[in-house]
């Protein structure tokens, strides 16, 4: 199948924000907070799991993409968040990075998308690139 991320995502064209040879960023169908994308691979995988050290290239470039989506230059860290469901959170089987600009809408959103959980839950792009370099 040319584009597996279409058997899960499928964003109207007026929804999509940007799109390369290597990804495609869309609005969130169902915003958790003042703005909220996501940036999925084209190339199939199924989630956080099954990346490794030669998913580095593909992880800093939806990095790059979430930045410029969320324009990040002209925010402050706590203002934005971008990052992935882990177990138990993660709902759909395919990779796609959560890119939001705070506020939340409301507590439960900003629990299922904090790091501070002791059974985890939600891991920030930038810890999950150190993870897979090391
Ligand atoms: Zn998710």
């Amino acid at each position: 199948m040319l584009d597996p991320w279409k058997a899960y995502f499928s964003p109207s064209s007026e929804d999509i924000l940007y799109e390369d040879s290597q990804v495609i960023a869309f609005k969130d169908r169902n915003p958790q907070a003042a703005r909220h994308y996501l940036v999925v691979p084209k190339v199939n995988i199924k989630g956080v799991e099954e990346l490794s050290r030669i998913h580095i290239p593909l992880l800093d470039h939806m990095i790059q993409v979430g930045h410029r989506i969320l324009n990040t230059t002209n925010l402050l860290p706590h203002q934005y968040r971008m990052g992935f469901h882990i177990k138990p959170f993660r709902s759909i089987p395919y990779l796609h990075m959560h890119c939001l600009l705070l506020p939340f809408r409301n507590t439960w959103q900003r629990i299922r998308f904090s790091e501070a959980l002791p059974f985890g839950g939600f891991i920030s792009a930038i810890r999950l690139l150190g993870k897979i370099q090391r």
